[in-house]
């Protein structure tokens, strides 16, 4: 029998009217069962986390405060789908248990990686067994399956472990049934609750896919799939029908906010289908993501992807290699996302998005001591499988538009993408422009970038 995982995020299950849709969908895609990995609830994790927050800062009324916010929010979901008594008996219990949490976490004062999995897993727990209530499925605790390791906070999956534990699933989703389970948790070998790290339900969802041998994983969004660009610089953007894993991986890496990097690998390795859809119109077009690449032209570019906040940081090449790799390692240390380390005889250049407060203090440091510091830069990612076979048709774009300052180029192992790197300010004019040229309308989609001139 083929089995189909499908995901739906926070916004799918944040309210009456929303779970009204996913249900519809299921009900479609679902006929003879399958397995559905959900979210929290909309804003449910920011609120566990702030409600540790302040329960470990010693402001125990402002960590009620949350709690009572929280209980109050899905009773009144649970309430409007009139579920309210089906999940009652579920719901106090983890009520009950996130309040003993955070009156731990006041007593040590410190929330510990640990304790906030513990604390978190309640938000996906409680919207798992309101999701089975409201499609009529059976609510199946994820973490007797999801082995990871001990990292808290930002687990990783042990696959061997994960594989061998999900038989009974196999067995069970094997005589079509419908289980709901919690995206985002996991459980070490000895049975403490881990977390995959924020946004880790799609991963959840692909994980499981590729465990349970699924024919296809869907994971259900609040966009149309993937686009071809940005559509808030880019209101032609559309989305892509099908695009290769490749394509996806290149997306995400250079700022495509629709699929999580981490959810992507399953997918090449089991070789499933992942599908993206839009919950508010299921019928409208969806992206697949397939292992093997769709016919492309030769130079054709399928998205154009682009990241700001980017910060340069330029050593001199009699400085050799030592001190960049060094500053790239504990820039990723404090949270910094690396964008490119680019060396040439001429010097070497860093490119990298410092997105936590220690890494600004890091960069700012690593300025102090020696190389320049360029804020203000954007990275901007072609993205297509026909760059494989021309892989100058990115140049020559770039060379039509006769654009100043690019700061560099980055290119990485991945043939299917050419980065620049351009200030930040010309982004609002430079990528509705390099959209329109080369991903065009869509008669032309998959037609080779336009020659130069
Ligand atoms: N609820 C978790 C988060 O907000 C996981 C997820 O939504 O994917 O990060
Ligand atoms: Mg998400």
């Amino acid at each position: 029998m083929s089995l189909k995982v499908l995901k739906f995020g926070g916004s799918s299950v944040g309210s009456a009217e929303a779970l009204r849709r996913a249900a519809a969908i299921v009900h479609t895609e679902l006929p003879a069962g399958g397995l559905v990995v959900v979210s929290a609830l909309r804003g449910s994790t920011d609120r566990i986390l702030d409600a540790c927050v302040a329960a470990a800062g010693g402001y125990l009324a402002e960590a009620q405060a949350h709690l009572t916010a929280l209980r109050d929010r899905h009773r009144e979901v649970a309430t409007d789908l009139g579920l309210l008594p089906a999940v009652a008996a579920e719901w106090e219990p983890l009520f009950a248990r996130l309040d003993q949490l955070l009156t731990g976490m006041g007593m040590l004062g410190e929330a510990t990686p640990r304790g906030r999995d513990a604390a978190l897993a309640v938000g996906e727990t409680l919207s798992a067994h309101l999701v089975a209530a409201c499609f009529g499925g059976t609510f199946r605790e994820v973490r007797e399956v999801m082995r990871t390791d001990a990292r808290f906070g930002k687990a990783r999956p042990q696959l061997a472990d994960l594989r061998a534990a999900a038989a009974p699933w196999r067995e069970g989703l094997a005589t079509g049934t419908l289980w709901i389970t919690q995206g985002f948790l996991g459980a070490t070998a000895e049975g403490l609750t881990t977390t995959l790290g924020r946004g880790g339900s799609d991963t959840s969802a692909t994980l499981l896919g590729e465990a349970l041998d699924a024919e296809e994983v869907q994971i259900w969004t609040d966009v149309d799939g993937v686009l071809t660009a940005d559509p808030s610089l880019v209101p032609e953007a559309r989305p892509i029908p099908q695009m290769s894993l490749g394509e996806a991986e290149a997306l995400s890496a250079f700022g495509a906010k629709v699929l999580h990097a981490d959810s992507l690998a399953p997918g090449g390795r089991a070789g499933f289908r992942l599908v993206v859809g839009n919950t508010l119109r299921p019928g409208a077009s969806r992206t697949e993501i397939l292992p093997v690449s769709p016919l492309r032209e030769p130079g054709a570019v399928t998205s154009v992807a682009y990241k700001e906040g980017i910060s340069l940081l330029r050593f001199p090449a009699s400085e050799g290699l030592e001190p960049p790799l060094e500053a790239a390692r504990q820039l990723e240390e404090a949270g910094a996302l690396r964008f490119g380390l680019v060396s040439s005889p001429a010097g070497t250049l860093l490119a990298v998005r410092p997105d936590t407060p220690a890494a600004a203090r890091v960069l700012k440091a690593l300025a102090a001591s020696g190389p320049e510091l360029e804020a203000g830069w954007a990275v901007v990612a072609l993205v297509g499988e026909g760059l494989r076979a021309d892989p100058l048709a990115a140049l020559r774009h770039l060379a039509a538009l006769g654009q100043e300052p690019v700061g560099g180029l980055l290119t990485g192992s991945s043939t299917v993408s050419i980065a620049f790197l351009v200030p930040e300010s010309r982004l609002g004019d430079l990528i509705p422009r390099l959209h329109d040229r080369c991903v065009g309308q869509p008669s032309t989609h998959a037609a080779p970038c336009q020659k130069a001139g």
